[in-house]
């Protein structure tokens, strides 16, 4: 078998030997194919062309890619007191960052926030001998089967003690976000994926369709992950990439933002 790994949306598919006709995640509408057409890269080129790039992000253990690869998220350790859960994934795993992540501890889980962040879930996950928890909503977007990924159903999972999935929707049907307090982080934190993202500002979000293509959500849908979120509190957002992150108020500032986006709507 043959590893193809998307360039626009860096996914991991693995056939025969050609690569896939097309890459299913970047002909829907919520990405696009690029302008010169499908690309894939081989595991080969990946390593030959870029690191991981592991450092603190505003409080957080971060691991992303260098030079930015594709969508550029970052993946990050919720480092809880009952155990570590790795939120996202990157495309490329390299010795150097499972090393740096096992220093740490364990993982207990891998979790990810929606299928654009898929990437190489199944090469993490065999790196750091943990379970893939993904919900059953968006099953048809898994690319690259694993018998590592555990599916589930329903609004919210409690990973750890302090550590849980909210099923927010949206974005995708299964599109997640995951909230954190304990004693590590009395605070509270809630990553948020792209199920909200974090603007430019830092200082709101925004929740979409598609983000690449301005494509908007309904009142409905921005009404129910306000509603998921209300009785949740939290101070800091951590928004799908590096620096992207709200560090006070965050869960005013959720309330708020969707607030006037659904009032923006509704007019
Ligand atoms: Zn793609
Ligand atoms: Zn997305």
């Amino acid at each position: 078998m043959t590893d193809h790994i998307c360039a626009t949306c860096g996914i991991w598919f693995e056939t025969d030997s050609l690569p896939p006709a097309c890459c299913p995640i970047c002909e829907d509408d919520r990405q696009y194919v690029p302008r010169d057409g499908q690309k894939w890269l081989s595991p080969g080129d990946l390593k030959a062309c870029y690191a991981n790039r592991i450092e603190d992000d505003d409080g957080v253990f971060g691991i992303g890619m260098s030079p930015a690869f594709a969508i550029n998220q970052r993946c990050v350790l919720v480092e809880a007191v009952a155990g570590t859960v790795m939120w996202e994934t990157t495309s490329l795993v390299t010795d150097e960052a499972v090393a740096a992540i096992l220093a740490r501890g364990p993982v207990t889980a891998i979790a990810i926030s929606h299928p654009h962040f898929y990437a190489a879930m199944h090469l993490w996950a065999a790196a750091l001998d943990c379970p893939i928890i993904l919900p059953y909503a968006d099953r048809k977007w898994i690319q690259r089967p694993s018998a590592r990924i555990e599916l589930w159903d329903g609004l919210g999972r409690e990973l750890l003690p302090g550590v849980t999935l909210l099923r927010c929707g949206g974005h995708f049907d299964g599109s997640c976000v995951l909230h954190w307090q304990d004693v590590n982080c009395p605070e509270g934190a809630l990553f948020a994926g792209d199920t909200i993202q974090v603007s430019v500002d830092r200082k709101r979000v925004s929740a979409m369709y598609s983000y690449p293509n301005a494509i908007p959500l309904g009142v409905h849908a921005v009404g129910q992950i306000a509603q998921r979120l209300a009785a949740w509190r939290f101070q800091k957002v951590y928004g799908y990439t590096w620096a992207r992150n709200i560090l006070a108020d965050g869960d005013e500032c959720v309330g708020r933002s969707l607030e006037e986006y659904g009032a923006a709507i509704s007019a």
